[in-house]
């Protein structure tokens, strides 16, 4: 193929990407949400590093918008580079540009709208559930808290288990490549992107836990790792780390770009991947809708024969199937936040680049999984858990589940500690 042919094929592919941003820049996008938010953050980088830091960010963005994908589609006649290498370049520049459409600064769209949606969602449904608490029998409230909480699970494990251990750290192999898909498509429907987007992060995070380049902590600015530059301060005022590393960090354009870097070994053993990674918007509404579906059927064949069961009406049961999964996700979402916050609070020593200001908290045990022994698992990435016999691990229950059943296998644990220190 030519090079004028294979650029012509990058530029479309990358138009084809990024159509939802183009098509997100309407008028009232652009007074609504984006002139604001572009607003509060040149306010917010000026207090922090002053001029020279908004004339930073106004270069990076115009930067994201013309330099970077022309280099990509250029790159894509660039046969010195491997076309793996150079498929994920395309896509990085081309997933970027959809980000300003919904999580550019601090009055975004997806801030705006989910907090919104939350604050109105959780409102709506306690003010339900104190009304039919009352009518409800002691089994249908036993029926409904277990669904709640192993909705809560499964969700947890997505990210902790899948995103997390698995596709960041390679704790365990899959037993073959359906069910590496399986897995991609259970990692997706925590909805926090897919796989490569989520290891590009948690590998960064790694490498300089709680120094500058991390993408997400509350002590340092993130840029360090992507620009070079001369250290700054942190983009949001004092005491606002916590909020920035909670979920601010997912507004801040030098966290947009989806790093090839990172994840390498990934997209060049499933090549598969990449095209993926477009679909990973789709999974989550899909998942939530089949969660919906199951627990309905659950709780209608749970309560068909309950004798003090007033609450027979299928309309009913379906709101409360509803409320139950979407109450579950967002429990699950603020948890796996609090990881990135809350966790990397402290304000003890820097325990070096392995380490960071990471801490255990047991308290967090039932919420996280497993992901709450977090210094330990800083101490031992590949472990598939750090758990110690006397704490809660519920994502390595999966785990074993599915060792047993034969579908993952080479689970890295204590036992095989030392070829886990060699790696
Ligand atoms: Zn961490
Ligand atoms: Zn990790």
């Amino acid at each position: 193929m030519e090079a004028s042919t294979r650029c012509a094929v990058g530029a479309l592919a990358l138009a084809y990407i990024a159509t939802p941003a183009l098509r997100a820049f309407r008028v009232g996008y652009l007074t609504d949400f984006f002139a604001p938010s572009l607003a509060a953050v040149l306010m917010l980088r000026y207090w922090s590093g002053g001029r020279k830091e908004v004339v930073r960010e106004l270069r990076g963005i115009a930067t994201d918008w013309t330099v970077t994908p022309l280099r990509a589609v250029v790159g894509c006649a660039d046969l010195t580079v491997p076309l793996l290498d150079r498929v994920a370049r395309l896509l990085s520049a081309a997933l970027t540009l959809p980000k300003y459409a919904v999580s550019y600064g601090p009055l975004c769209p997806i801030l705006y709208t989910r907090w919104g949606d939350v604050a109105s969602e959780v409102g709506f449904i306690a003010t339900r559930s104190f009304a039919v608490s009352t009518q409800l029998s002691p089994l249908a409230i036993a029926v409904w808290v277990a669904c709640f909480v192993a909705v809560l699970r499964i969700y947890v494990a997505s990210i902790e288990l899948v995103q997390h251990r698995f596709w960041s750290h390679g704790c365990f192999e899959p037993a073959s490549r359906p069910v590496a898909w399986l897995l991609w498509v259970w990692g997706a429907a925590g909805g926090q992107g897919g796989a490569l987007t989520w290891v590009a992060i948690h590998r960064r995070h790694h490498r300089f836990t709680d120094a500058p380049g991390d993408p997400h902590s509350p002590h340092a600015p993130p840029r360090e790792a992507c620009a070079g530059a001369t250290p700054v301060a942190h983009p949001y005022p004092r005491g606002c780390g916590l909020a920035y590393a909670h979920f601010f960090w997912m507004t801040d354009r030098d966290n947009f770009a989806f790093q090839p870097q990172y994840v390498g070994d990934l997209y060049r053993s499933m090549p598969e991947l990449l095209l993926l990674e477009l679909l990973s918007g789709r999974v989550g509404p899909l998942w939530s809708r089949g969660a919906e579906e199951i627990v309905f059927r659950l709780a209608t064949a749970c309560l068909a024969h309950d004798p003090f069961e007033s609450w027979h009406h299928p309309a009913a049961l379906r709101a409360l199937a509803s409320d139950v999964c979407f109450l579950a996700f967002e429990v699950m979402t603020q948890g796996s936040w609090a990881v990135n916050s809350v966790l990397h609070m402290s304000a003890a020593g820097h325990g070096g680049a392995a380490l960071g200001r990471s801490v255990d908290a047991p308290w967090l045990a039932h919420w996280l999984g497993g992901g709450h022994i977090h210094r330990s698992h800083h101490a031992e990435p590949k472990l598939a858990t750090v758990a110690a016999a006397e704490q809660t691990d519920f994502c390595d229950h999966f785990t074993r589940a599915m060792e047993r059943a034969g579908l993952v296998r080479r689970v890295r644990r204590r036992s095989t500690e030392e070829e886990v220190k060699k790696d």
